[in-house]
């Protein structure tokens, strides 16, 4: 029988002829697909300004890039999260501190947001665990209290709401990954999208390089008189001459290919009925789970919608015979392409080793992490595909 991955993507033809469009057109990298695609994403999260980068890692990079974020700064995010979530900050000589998850909801506490603030905290980094929105009323008040910037990190929950509002709308920037298991795929890519004109043009820059022409030097002049690096290149003779550009940061090559932006735009058409259909197999299973004595099925909050990245059962190991490993393998053996979504990410070497962070500091994300187990879940899954997934986790789960 077939495997049936975790997550996969969705691609059909008029994807495949979008990009081909591309390929014979002049322009393969920098492009019109990449603003087509930064204001289709606008216009879907109901941001103001987009920047499209190469992986959504890349994207939380700019986004602390943008917040000015350097050594001696802590940031504060989840442990239940992709790795990236707080590598994004160490990139820049920051800290990362972790606030425990929630029981239910499995996304950051809020309550215990404010004994982990110090003096040098500049920002929350809320990750949709799942694609359900964190409690971003609460941190957000929590962050104005004491000055902090809030990050969301939506790479599980593009296409989700909060309170009637889109994911994208909740905080400072909002950044997306387009990797082939999220929600809509640019082969490898990201965004942040953003109400901060400033945050923008600083994210756009760090993506190429830290490189500015002069048309944007100019512009960049009238509005920031306190720039020294403007100053300092205004004294350059060179700067009157037509070829001239300047670096005035040191950024990266983060830019994003026209060819995945037209794959990014053609694929975010059909982001709703993706939803929709993940949202049905998510019903099956909870039907199918929901009274098992030896499952936890997932809570959502009422007054949210998820977008259904993950569909993550958590065992209840203290009343079965099995282990999450042998459930696991089990499965694995049947093909069913079960997963652990996370490890928590201060329990890995590096953040040990750096932090000295260690088992027993955050209690609810350590025995979440026990006893979770990722099914799979994408929308090309059919109605059979999750009956077996069903049948195969009923058989087993003992
Ligand atoms: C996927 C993911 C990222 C990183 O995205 P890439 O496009 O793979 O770099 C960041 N945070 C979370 C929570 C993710 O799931």
């Amino acid at each position: 029988m077939k495997y049936i991955p975790y997550g996969r993507q969705t691609i059909d033809q008029n994807d495949i002829d979008a990009v081909t469009e591309v390929l014979k057109s002049d322009w393969v990298t920098q492009g019109p697909s990449i603003q087509r695609f930064e204001t289709a994403l606008c216009d879907y999260s109901g941001a103001k300004y987009a920047v499209a980068v190469s992986s959504g890692t890349a994207a939380l990079h700019c986004s602390m890039y943008a917040l000015g974020i350097g050594a001696g700064d802590e940031i504060i995010t989840s442990p239940i999260t992709f790795a990236a979530s707080g590598n994004c900050v160490l990139y820049l000589g920051g800290t990362v501190r972790f606030v425990d998850i929630k029981p239910d909801t499995y996304c950051i506490d809020y309550r215990k947001l404010e004994e982990a603030i110090t003096p040098r905290t500049k920002a929350i980094i809320a990750v949709d665990f799942t694609g359900q929105p964190c409690d971003m009323d609460e941190i957000n008040a929590i962050a104005q209290k004491h000055k902090l910037a809030v990050v969301d990190d939506a790479a599980h929950s593009l296409g989700a709401t909060y309170k009637d509002n889109p994911v994208g709308a909740l905080a400072a920037m909002t950044i997306f990954s387009f990797h082939p298991v999220k929600h809509i795929t640019t082969g490898e890519g990201g965004m942040i999208v953003t109400n901060n004109k400033m945050f923008a043009e600083k994210m756009r820059t760090f993506r190429t390089h830290g490189i500015i022409n002069n048309d944007d030097r100019l512009i960049l002049k009238e509005q920031a008189a306190d720039n020294e690096n403007l100053e300092l290149s205004d004294k350059n003779p060179d700067t009157r001459s037509p070829w001239y550009y300047e670096m005035q940061d040191l950024g990266y090559n983060y830019r994003i290919s026209d060819i995945q932006c037209a794959l990014g735009l053609n694929q975010l058409k059909k982001l709703d009925s993706f939803i929709t259909r993940r949202l049905e197999i998510v019903q099956r299973y909870n039907e199918a789970f929901e009274k098992s004595p030896y499952l936890v099925t997932p809570h959502q909050e009422s007054d949210r919608s998820s977008a259904w990245h993950l569909y993550v059962l958590r065992l209840r190991l203290d009343k079965m015979k099995k282990s999450r490993r042998e459930v696991f393998e089990e499965l694995r053996a049947l093909n069913i392409g079960v997963h652990v979504h996370y490890i928590p990410l201060h329990l890995q070497p590096y953040y040990r080793t750096t932090f000295g962070y260690k088992r027993g500091d955050f209690p609810e994300a350590e025995s979440f992490y026990d006893s979770a187990l990722t099914i799979p879940l994408f929308p090309t899954m059919t109605n059979d595909d999750c009956e077996r997934v069903i049948n195969s986790v009923t058989k087993v789960i003992r």
